[in-house]
């Protein structure tokens, strides 16, 4: 036998009944958003490693290790570029909206939903790749933008049932504010050198601000005691603070203030955010966001406000498992059973007919030792979850009739159902849509 090949470590694949979890949430997004009135934007998965950099920044995990990076073969289409699978989405979104001049006419309200790779040591909540539920405003610079994404995120999690989550939020303010706190931060790190670890001590002078976003124990009491960026914050800047503040408070969703709730690069400002849980371990955020006001000039566009963030959707579901919370899983309406192969064509052309009147109906196929028992057929009827079994004997086929048995009632009981009049009685077979 040819050896066995697996998946790449780190990648997942998603199997039903598992993936009607994902169908689930993925409804859920998808009405949320339409609720928001948010569009969908599709952008592809590889892009130029440029855009990464530019709009990451080199100084970040994601650009220094994290990446899955390649020089394409040239042909006549492209000339040895070189590529990357994204890590993130926001960078490609706002490449799109560049390219595209998308604002032409105004601000834009976008969502997406996809797959994203990065390099990083697989574990619980933590996977090379992963899928992310991201969601950009485009050319909004007022706080009700940045609290609209807020309470779209809420939204979420009321419809997904998701109780175990804290929402936290912090002002990086403006770069100017940034550069004051920058210098005393440093001057901080520097007097407390011996409780800095390697990363830290490297990114002392070329990004002391992620230094706080740290996920090392043993630095906890020298990140507390460092100063702290929102008491650098000038009148703008906190104005813009209080004007989320205040549309998150008018709609009561709680929230503490968390600085040490930081981004590293340039391009950020003013509001950040993040739904935390403590449910699963060091894994927690299950969502991150802010604003990006120097994004779009960091990539070559008109300068545009923006804000957004981007939710980990295997976090989201294992948050969901955690909490045992109920999802929907969809079963068919109907289960044929089919006593003789001779009958297969007039089964499977009532079948065609019940399911384009809506009817879920799930078919019975032979196998290689053809079809099975009558009893061996009700077995798989029941372990479907359909609630009535078709049974397509050569009686009822011969008066033109099928026989209707209810498997879930108790009852068991059975009517006959002419074929002829199929659409006086397909209604009578289905039962509300899971996700409905
Ligand atoms: P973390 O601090 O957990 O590494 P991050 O700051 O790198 O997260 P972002 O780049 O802000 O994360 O991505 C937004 C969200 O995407 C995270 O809050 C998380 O829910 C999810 N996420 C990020 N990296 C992974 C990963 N490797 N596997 C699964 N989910 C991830
Ligand atoms: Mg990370």
């Amino acid at each position: 036998m040819a050896d066995k090949l697996n998946a790449v470590k780190g990648m997942n694949d998603t199997l039903p009944p598992e993936s009607a979890r994902w169908e689930w949430l993925e409804g859920i997004v998808r009405e949320v958003t339409s609720r928001f009135a948010y569009c969908n934007i599709r952008t592809p998965i590889l892009e130029h490693t440029a855009l990464f950099v530019r709009g990451i920044g080199e100084v970040t995990d994601i650009v220094e290790k994290e990446m899955y990076s390649f020089h394409d073969r040239s042909d006549k289409y492209g000339d040895n570029d070189h590529l990357t699978l994204r890590p993130e989405n926001t960078a490609g979104i706002v490449r799109a909206a560049i390219e595209h001049n998308m604002l032409y006419d105004g601000g834009k309200r976008l969502w997406a939903i996809g797959p994203m790779f990065r390099r990083e040591k697989p574990q619980r909540g933590r996977f090379r790749q992963f899928h992310q539920f991201d969601v950009e405003a485009l050319g909004f610079a007022g706080p009700d933008v940045d609290a609209e994404l807020v309470l779209l995120a809420s939204s979420l999690f009321k419809a997904i049932g998701l109780t175990d989550v804290r929402l936290e939020i912090n002002s990086l303010g403006q770069p100017a504010e940034r550069a004051q706190h920058r210098a005393q931060l440093i001057a901080h790190f520097e007097a407390h050198a011996d409780q800095l670890d390697e990363d830290a001590r490297r990114r002392l002078h070329s990004n002391p601000l992620r230094i706080l976003d740290t996920k090392n124990p043993a630095m906890k009491a020298v990140v507390e005691a460092a100063p702290r960026l929102i008491d650098f914050l000038g009148a703008e800047s906190l104005a813009h603070f209080e004007g989320l503040k205040a549309i998150l408070d008018a709609n009561g969703v709680a929230y503490t203030i968390n600085p040490r709730l930081v981004r590293g690069l340039d391009y950020y400002n003013l509001s950040v955010f993040e739904f935390v849980t403590d449910r699963l371990g060091s894994q927690g955020t299950v969502c991150a966001g802010g604003r990006y006001d120097g994004l779009f000039e960091q990539l070559g566009g008109k300068p545009a406000p923006a804000v957004g963030w981007a939710m980990g959707l295997e976090r989201v579901l294992d948050l969901v498992k955690e909490q045992g919370t109920a999802v929907p899983v969809p079963v068919p309406d109907a289960y044929a059973v089919v006593p003789d192969v001779a009958a297969m064509p007039v089964v499977l052309r009532t079948l065609q007919q019940l399911r384009e009147a809506g009817v879920r109906v799930q078919m019975h196929a032979a196998t290689a030792d053809g079809l099975g028992s009558f009893k061996s057929q009700f077995k798989k009827a029941d372990g479907s979850g359909a609630t009535y079994a078709l049974i397509f004997g050569a009686d009822e086929l011969a008066r033109g009739e099928l026989t209707v048995k209810a498997l879930r009632d108790g009852t068991g009981a059975q009517v006959a159902r002419p074929l002829a009049d199929l659409a006086g009685w397909a209604a009578t077979l289905q039962s509300p849509a899971p996700n409905n």
